[in-house]
C-alpha cells in the first residue's frame, strides 16, 4: 500500500527523520490559509498523488505571495495529474501539501529497502539526488552506493559513516544523516514497511540535512497488524478494478491488452500470460481467482475482466485441484448467462471431474469454446481477439465441441 507525501512525512516527524514545516490543504482558500501559518517568504505547493515526478509534470510549485499559492492549488486542485510514473489517465488531485520554501545547496538521494537476495535491509544512495534513480543506475552505476544491515547486528555508526563518506557529507551533517537513517531503519521494522524513499534528501544553505519528498510502501500482507497505517489508505489513488477486486479476495492487476484472463494460481496466471503473449496477443489483466475459488468468484471475476469494453475475448483457464471443474464450469455458465455475453469465451479445464465439466460447458448452448491444453487455449484466444465479432464465422467459435480429453 502507499500513502501520500503528506502522510508519510508526518511518519517521518515522528521517527527523529527531518522535514521541512508544511500544512495540507485541501481546497485554495486553505492552501493560502496554511501558508500564512507557516513563517516564510516563498512556499512550495505540492500535489498529493500516489506517484512520483510530479516536479517535471507541473505538480509542485514555488509560490512568493499569498495569493500565488492560491493560484497554484486552485490550477492543480480538482485536476487529474499525469506523470511519467502514472497512465495516460493520471491521478486527482484532492490535496495539496503547502510548505515553507527550502534553499537547497545539495541534493541527495536515500532509500532503504529489502534485498531479496542477502535477506537484508539494504540503504541504496547516491549523490546524484532529485533524479530518476533508475537512470542513475543505468548510465552511472559508480554513483550509486549499497550498504546491508545485518538484521541481528541492527543499524550501526559504520552503515552510516559508509552513506556518509559516500555523499561527502560535513562532520554536522554526518550527526544528522545518522539520525535520519535511524529513524528510517526503525520506522521501516515497526510499520513494516517494503521501501522508504527520500528522493531528494537536501542539505539546506545554511547547513541541514531535510526530507525534501517522502514514500513509504507498506507491506499488504502485514497491514492487518496496523490499523493505524491501514487508515491512511486512499482508495481514489487506486485503480478501480484492483480495488474492487480486493473486496472479493481477487488478485487482479490491470494491463494494456485485449485478452482478457481468468486463471486459478499465480504461476498458472503468469503461464497462461506468458502464453498468450508467445501467440502474439496481449493479456488485459493478471487474475488469480485463487485456489479454492467458488461461482460467485468466478461470477465477480468476470465481471472485472468486463468492465472496461477493451476485452475482445475471454481465456479461462482453470485446473481443479481445491475445487472441482464442474464447480468451476457451474460459475462460468451462471457469469456468462447473467452477463448476456457477447465475446468469445476460451476456456480449458483440467483436473478434478474435468469431463463432467467440460459436459456442462459443451450443453450449455452459450457458445463456449472449450480447448484441450494451454497451448491451444491461447491459441484460439488470440485468433477470435483479432476476428471482428461482426464478421466471425459461426463455425470458428466451436472448434472442438466435442470436449473429449486428448
Ligand atoms: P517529485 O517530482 O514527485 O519527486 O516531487 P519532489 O518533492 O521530489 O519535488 C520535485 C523537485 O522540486 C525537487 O527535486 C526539487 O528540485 C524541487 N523542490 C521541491 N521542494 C522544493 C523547495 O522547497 N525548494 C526548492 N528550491 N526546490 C524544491
Ligand atoms: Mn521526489
Amino acid at each position: 500500500m502507499n500513502i501520500h507525501e503528506y502522510q508519510a512525512k508526518q511518519l517521518f516527524r515522528d521517527y527523529t527523520i527531518a522535514v521541512p514545516q508544511g500544512i495540507v490543504a485541501d481546497s485554495p482558500a486553505q492552501a493560502r490559509l496554511a501558508a500564512e501559518q507557516l513563517p516564510s517568504s516563498a512556499w512550495v505547493v505540492k500535489a498529493q498523488i500516489h506517484a512520483g515526478a510530479r516536479g517535471k509534470a507541473g505538480g509542485v510549485k514555488v509560490a512568493r505571495s499569498l495569493d500565488e499559492v492560491g493560484a497554484h492549488a486552485k490550477a492543480m486542485l480538482g485536476t487529474r495529474l499525469v506523470t511519467h510514473q502514472t497512465d495516460a489517465a493520471g491521478l486527482p488531485v484532492n490535496a495539496v501539501w503547502v510548505e515553507e520554501a527550502s534553499a537547497i545547496k545539495n541534493e541527495f538521494y536515500l532509500s532503504l529497502l529489502i534485498d531479496r537476495d542477502s535477506e537484508r535491509l539494504i540503504f541504496i544512495a547516491s549523490a546524484a539526488g532529485g533524479m530518476d534513480i533508475e537512470a542513475v543506475a543505468a548510465e552511472t552505476p559508480e554513483k550509486i552506493v549499497r550498504v546491508k544491515v545485518h538484521p541481528a547486528a541492527g543499524l550501526q555508526a559504520y552503515h552510516c559513516r559508509q552513506i556518509g563518506a559516500a555523499l561527502q557529507l560535513g562532520k554536522e551533517q554526518q550527526g544528522q544523516l545518522q539520525a535520519i537513517m535511524s529513524g528510517m531503519y526503525h520506522l521501516f521494522l515497526a510499520k513494516d514497511c517494503s521501501q522508504i524513499e527520500i528522493n531528494p534528501l537536501i542539505e539546506t544553505e545554511d547547513g541541514h540535512l531535510v526530507a525534501l519528498d517522502a514514500k513509504i510502501n507498506f507491506d499488504d500482507n502485514a497491514l492487518a497488524l496496523h490499523p493505524d497505517i491501514a487508515g491512511l489508505r486512499d482508495p481514489s489513488q487506486e485503480d478501480a478494478k484492483e480495488a474492487e477486486a480486493k473486496q472479493f479476495d481477487l488478485n487482479y492487476i490491470t494491463l494494456g491488452g485485449n485478452i482478457g484472463c481468468m486463471v486459478n494460481g499465480a504461476g498458472l496466471a503468469m503461464a497462461t500470460m506468458d502464453m498468450v503473449k508467445l501467440k502474439g496477443g496481449a493479456p488485459a489483466n493478471f487474475l488469480d481467482v485463487g485456489g479454492g475459488t467458488n461461482k460467485d468468484k468466478v461470477k465477480e471475476a468476470f465481471k472485472l475482466i468486463l468492465s472496461d469494453g477493451t476485452v475482445k475475448a475471454v481465456l479461462v483457464n482453470i485446473f481443479g485441484g481445491i475445487v472441482k471443474c464442474d464447480v468451476i464450469a457451474a460459475g462460468i455458465l451462471a457469469a456468462v448467462e447473467e452477463m448476456h455475453l457477447t465475446i468469445p469465451v476460451v476456456v480449458r479445464l483440467e483436473g478434478t471431474n474435468v469431463q463432467q465439466g467440460l459436459d456442462m460447458l459443451k450443453n450449455s448452448g452459450l457458445g463456449l469454446v472449450p480447448a484441450a491444453d494451454l497451448n491451444q487455449a491461447a491459441e484460439l484466444a488470440v485468433t477470435l481477439a483479432e476476428v471482428d465479432a461482426g464478421s466471425r464465422p459461426s463455425s470458428t467459435l466451436t472448434p472442438s465441441m466435442e470436449g473429449d480429453r486428448p
